[in-house]
């Protein structure tokens, strides 16, 4: 049986796979078994933010493994001491929680946010989140992701979630409340198509947070670790949440997540209260270490934006090339989904059938959030790709 048979007979059948199985990876390329080569502009979706296989990476994976994987949060960890004093001294946090995912993240925040209200009042337990977004798989980071077809079939769902529309505040003075705990949203809908927040409705959705004593949650998982030119996405924007989550990028590969708050909020966790055996471990902490120390490098956050200008230029150029088939470029730094003017799964299988990885998401969004190590000769051999792939179907 070979990896494909094996999977189909062996491996639940949650995701429809490509009939590709990479082995090794160097920087912003993979090999599959047969050696051929690939242009990695996904990046396991936003998760090996400095490609693969980086050496710094790699050797502190080696080194942690030989001396201690994992001990129980019963006991002091150093690593997670580190990575945490980090974290915050590059953001406005002040206290972190770790956890193994982006999803358990934000299922932590959301209880955090929970108890943050109910200790006001016990009335004071709705989350407001926005249509169109996306946080995970578990029930209540599937409760408050808001698009129909991840819950469907699992309810009922987590009570006291009530949907707002992104980007229209009198949408969100229309559900908030002196009931609203807190109101999660992403800087950048990622999975909802690449869709940034504009700037003043950030700005009033801090206002509003303020004005009903509820906690801003920012889902940065996606967004986060230096992947919008920024090490996180709020810092375009000048609001500060009092809750971030974090995970992809943060271990480029090693499962970690986070939960960063400040204030009142980073106090409401008290013993005995949240928990994750995992959380925190010295491999996943150690690792995190190195990715915060690599992406705070002089110079580093200012070419990933740099060349992410460079990509958008690339893309907008696109656009122009093939009006029949593109519509607009959006996002911010290496983040950016080329708005197609129809589905476009078909453009992802044939890219990679060329050797270049991207995906689609809202149906009709091209995604491409390369390792921020790409380099712009690397940038424009992907557009070279993508162009002959465009010009085929282009007819
Ligand atoms: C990927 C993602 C998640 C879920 O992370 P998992 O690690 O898959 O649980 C949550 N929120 C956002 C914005 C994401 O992009």
């Amino acid at each position: 049986m070979d990896v494909f048979e094996r999977t189909e007979k062996f491996v639940m059948k949650t995701y429809n796979r490509y009939p590709v199985c990479f082995v090794r990876g160097e920087g912003c390329w993979l090999y599959d078994k047969d050696g051929k080569k690939y242009l990695d502009m996904l990046a396991g979706i936003a998760v090996c933010n400095l490609g693969h296989a980086h050496p710094a990476i790699s050797q502190a994976i080696c080194e942690q493994a030989k001396e201690l994987l994992h001990v129980s949060n019963l006991f002091h960890i150093e690593t997670q001491a580190e990575l945490a004093e980090l974290i915050c001294k590059n953001s406005f946090g002040e206290k972190v929680f770790f956890c193994n995912s982006g999803a358990e993240a934000n299922e932590g925040a959301i209880k955090l946010a929970r108890r943050y209200g109910t200790e006001i009042n016990p009335e004071k337990y709705e989350i407001v989140a926005f249509r169109q977004s996306f946080h995970g798989r578990t029930m209540a980071a599937v409760t408050v992701t808001g698009q129909g077809k991840y819950s469907e079939g699992f309810g009922p769902m987590l009570p006291g979630v009530k949907f707002a529309t992104f980007n229209d505040i009198d949408s969100v003075l229309s559900v908030v409340s002196d009931r609203t705990a807190g109101i999660i949203v992403e800087p950048i809908q990622g999975e909802g198509g690449v869709v940034p927040a504009d700037e003043e409705f950030l700005r009033a959705l801090r206002e509003i947070a303020d004005r009903f004593n509820a906690l801003l949650i920012f889902d940065e998982v996606q967004t986060g670790i230096g992947r919008t030119g920024k090490l996180f996405a709020y810092q375009h924007y000048g609001v500060e949440p009092d809750v971030m989550t974090l995970a992809k990028a943060l271990g480029n590969g090693v499962p970690i997540g986070a939960i960063v708050a400040k204030g009142k909020a980073a106090e409401v966790l008290k013993p005995g209260l949240h928990a994750s055996t995992f959380g925190g471990n010295p491999l996943a902490t150690r690792v995190g270490i190195v990715v915060m120390k690599e992406m705070t490098k002089p110079g580093f956050l200012e070419e990933v934006e740099e060349k992410g200008n460079y990509l958008k230029e690339l893309l907008e150029g696109l656009v122009k090339e093939f009006p029949q088939l593109l519509e607009s470029v959006r996002g911010k730094g290496l983040m950016l989904g080329l708005v197609c003017k129809r589905e476009c799964k078909d453009i992802v299988k044939s890219a990679l059938d060329k050797g270049l990885i991207i995906n689609c998401t809202a149906g009709n969004v091209l995604r491409f959030v390369p390792p921020l190590v790409i380099s712009r000769e690397e940038i424009e051999t992907g557009i070279g790709i993508l162009r002959e792939v465009l010009e085929s179907y282009a007819g």
